[in-house]
């Protein structure tokens, strides 16, 4: 049956769908019927069509404290849909088109939004607490005793229908498979805007990648497309290692073999004084220092990726960071995902790209496409 047949009956309205919710932190998701409120102003609602589990959403499904913590809640973030129905002044999307969901917002106005010098959206990116971007902690989610559900990263994917602002929707090709797009909405985007975007990866140098789950796959993956002669795959899970040989690792180290040496002195040595490239896809404070002092003294350049609980605190020694290496960090691997996203998908229909998407598409790592329904 054609995918948009139901769409127009519903305008306006609300829909009645069922959603994983999560009822509080660490227990088992729970299927229920929910009720999805049609979409404001500069928003959509979109049909959720394959969605997948990215370890930020298992973060903070363990989160039980602060502000970020909140519940009832529909997790999910890395998805791919179609438009259901748009608010008014939506411009650019219509019923039917495929569309990405970001966590990230792109206004596409604001100042950094306009220069090409970061992907902070100045004007959203600061409030990662609302549920909805213009309307604060309006939902547009309720469970069937009326309760307002929160939303989450502003995608909430792990539900039937859900509504997203503009600035976090990107319209992309139809050509591209629905379950390989999913992938490009966080996880392989992230890994490899970090190595092309970020880290700018050029021919010939030495990467190493702390973390061998989708955004350290993909990392690899730019990186190898960008012709790094070594990329080194640090991971405690060894079943990675193979895996990690087709996305580009060259060399594999295993924290819990190194005996008495720190995994920073072993890639020191496999390198002859360290990576030109480090990025930390766990993220642990602990592995984000070993990843930096990895780096080769004087121009070596940290990436990190990984989210930890609690923003917490990292440690670097002060000499080895005045001693000329650099480290930052990036959402979304610095693409600004109106602009990028499309070009993502472009490499992607012309296979260039594709090593990152078919592992991770059969669930070899946690990525496990999800198709809505099937
Ligand atoms: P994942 O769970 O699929 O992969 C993590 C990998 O790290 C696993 O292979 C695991 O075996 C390995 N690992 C765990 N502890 C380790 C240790 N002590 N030493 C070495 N390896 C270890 O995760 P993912 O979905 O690829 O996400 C990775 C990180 O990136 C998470 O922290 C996630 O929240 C974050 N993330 C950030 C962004 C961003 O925009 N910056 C986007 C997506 C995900
Ligand atoms: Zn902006």
């Amino acid at each position: 049956m054609d995918k948009t047949s139901s769409f127009s009956i519903h305008k306006g309205k609300p829909i009645r769908c069922k959603a994983a919710l999560c009822r509080k932190a660490r227990e088992a998701l729970v299927m229920e019927e929910i009720q999805v409120d049609p979409p404001q102003a500069y928003e959509v609602r979109i049909k959720i069509l394959c969605t997948s589990l990215c370890h930020t959403d298992v973060t903070f499904w363990k989160l039980d404290s602060g502000p970020l913590a909140r519940f009832p809640r529909i997790l999910g973030h890395e998805s791919v849909g179609l438009v259901e129905s748009v608010g008014e002044h939506v411009d650019g999307f219509k019923q039917g088109d495929v569309v990405l969901p970001v966590f990230h917002p792109n206004c596409e106005e604001c100042k950094d939004c306009k220069s090409s010098k970061s992907n902070w959206c100045a004007r959203y990116a600061n409030d990662s607490i609302s549920n909805t971007r213009r309307y604060g902690m309006a939902s547009r989610f309720k469970d069937s005793t009326g309760e307002d559900i929160h939303h989450f990263l502003f995608v909430s994917s792990f539900s039937e229908y859900t509504v997203v602002d503009i600035a976090h929707l990107v319209k992309i090709s139809p050509d591209i498979p629905v379950q390989k797009a999913a992938l490009l909405s966080c996880g392989v985007s992230t890994g490899i805007g970090a190595a092309w975007k970020v880290a700018n990866v050029e021919e010939g140098s030495t990467v190493a990648v702390f973390g061998l789950g989708a955004v350290g796959l993909a990392a690899a993956e730019g990186a190898r497309l960008r012709g790094a002669a070594k990329i080194i795959g640090v991971d405690l899970n060894p079943d990675k290692f193979e895996l990690g040989k087709k996305f580009g690792f060259t060399d594999f180290v295993n924290p819990t073999l190194c005996g008495e040496k720190k995994v920073s002195e072993v890639i020191k040595e496999m390198t002859g004084g360290g990576v030109d490239y480090s990025f930390e896809c766990v993220g642990l404070p602990s592995i984000l220092s070993e990843a930096f002092i990895s780096t080769r003294t004087g121009s070596g350049k940290t990436v990190m990726l990984g989210m930890g609980k609690h923003a917490a605190p990292i440690s670097l020694g002060s000499f080895d960071l005045l001693s000329g290496r650099t480290i930052c960090g990036s959402l979304f691997g610095g693409l600004k995902s109106k602009l990028d996203i499309p070009v993502l998908v472009d490499h992607y229909l012309k296979k260039e790209i594709n090593k990152a998407f078919e592992l991770l598409e059969e669930g070899k790592t946690l990525r496990c496409i999800i198709w809505m329904d099937k």
